[in-house]
């Protein structure tokens, strides 16, 4: 107890107060479970917010890892190094894309997408005056150009002026999104599924007409699969039920498991007519430890079938929870695909009901104002279910 007090005192004294952080402090993990310096067991269904979704201590990922801080952890971008260009095959693979550039987070990767976009559209004609479409209620990350199209006014408002020509419109109603479009518009971007803002897949007809939009205008539609990509939808990316391509799709959170990496990823046409030499750079993007961990990650997503198991159990936590609402007046709904869910709350706080699941033993995160979140490691198993709706039964008694 006294250990803990002293890491919470020496953070909070040193680390800038940017987080309102939950009062535990987590020292190692197994499986689905987590484990904090007073020795209490947890079930986790937060991931590190959609990042691990291999579990904790899996072997053949930590052991690829260590054998890679042995090697080389770090070359720089003026030289080749050896897992990146497998690393880079294995993502264009599997999304059927083109081109990738490695980045060190997500807002990263959103940053590199909206430069492809203005450079795409510079390079037809000139101007500088390009806009891109984004979505209310939409989340792409805190970076200026991130936050900019992060339809969010808590989010923006201090930091004004964000970056110029970006237009919102409503997700799942592709008549306002017509409404913004001009013949300035570059890009059109957006979550395949709303995460943060409260779990919302698209619609596939939402989604198609955007898609249909782009083409008849020649715009660029990026989809943001941050959070919803890498298997947690049960697709490896989540466009791919709907077999809507985007032009540039961004990709982070479960990409590395852990090691910070994220990649913006291009088809054909985009990487053709945007980026070259000196116009993006990053020192650390794609350095051999993070683009060592990327491989693994697919290769152990092909061994264990990570993708097929997410479809299998994804079904049993769908029907537990809708179970879960039918019984509890506080629970509305439950929306989402895969192992992304939310369930809407009424009358009472998400947080309430998180710190008691906390007291609990059990890991959930919120999303937008009234949701919790379920965004689990993708290896649970019917029983972690079950251990799950235990535990938010008790929080919620
Ligand atoms: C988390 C997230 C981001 C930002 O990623 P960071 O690695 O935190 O910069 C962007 N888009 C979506 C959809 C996200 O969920």
């Amino acid at each position: 107890m006294e250990k803990t007090a002293n890491l919470i005192n020496q953070t909070e004294a040193n680390v800038l107060h940017t987080y309102n952080r939950f009062q535990i402090c987590l020292e190692k993990g197994q499986g689905t479970h987590l484990y904090d310096t007073d020795g209490k067991e947890y079930l986790d269904f937060a991931a590190g917010i959609a990042v691990f979704a291999l579990g904790y201590g899996n072997e053949a990922y930590n052991n690829a890892l260590k054998d890679q801080v042995d090697k080389l952890i770090h070359t720089s971008n003026l030289f080749y190094n050896v897992p990146l260009g497998e690393a880079a095959e294995k993502i264009t693979k599997a999304s059927g894309m083109d081109k990738v550039f490695f980045t060190n987070s997500g807002t990263e990767a959103i940053e590199g997408a909206i430069k492809v976009a203005r450079k795409y559209a510079y390079l037809k004609d000139g101007s500088n005056d390009h806009e891109i479409i984004a979505m209310n209620h939409s989340f792409h990350g805190r970076s200026l150009g991130a936050l900019s199209v992060t339809g969010n006014a808590h989010y923006q408002d201090p930091f004004k002026p964000l970056i110029g020509g970006i237009k919102f419109a409503d997700f799942n109603d592709l008549d306002s999104v017509k409404a913004q479009i001009t013949e300035k518009t570059c890009a059109i971007i957006l979550e395949t599924i709303q995460g943060e803002g409260g779990i919302y897949p698209a619609t596939e007809e939402f989604l198609k007409g955007v898609k249909a939009l782009c083409e008849e205008n020649d715009i660029l539609l990026i989809l943001d699969e941050i959070q919803c990509g890498m298997g947690r939808s049960g697709y490896m990316f989540a466009w791919q039920k709907y077999g809507v391509e985007p032009d540039v799709m961004t990709v982070a959170k479960a990409l590395g498991c852990g090691v910070p990496v994220g990649a913006f990823v291009l088809n054909k046409k985009t990487a053709e007519k945007s980026l070259v030499p000196g116009d993006h750079g990053t020192t650390y993007g794609g350095n051999p430890l993070a683009t060592r961990a990327v491989c693994t990650v697919f290769d152990l997503f092909e061994e264990l079938k990570i993708v097929e198991h997410v479809q299998q159990v994804a079904p049993y936590l769908e029907k537990k929870l809708d179970e879960l609402v039918a019984d509890y007046d506080c629970l509305v709904s439950r929306r989402g695909q895969g192992l992304i869910q939310g369930v809407v709350v009424k009358d009472r706080k998400p947080g309430e009901i998180i710190n008691k699941a906390i007291e609990n033993g059990l890991l959930i995160i919120s999303a937008g104002s009234d949701v919790l979140r379920f965004v689990p490691p993708l290896i649970i198993t019917e029983k972690d279910v079950d251990e799950m709706i235990e535990k938010l039964k008790k929080s919620l008694d």
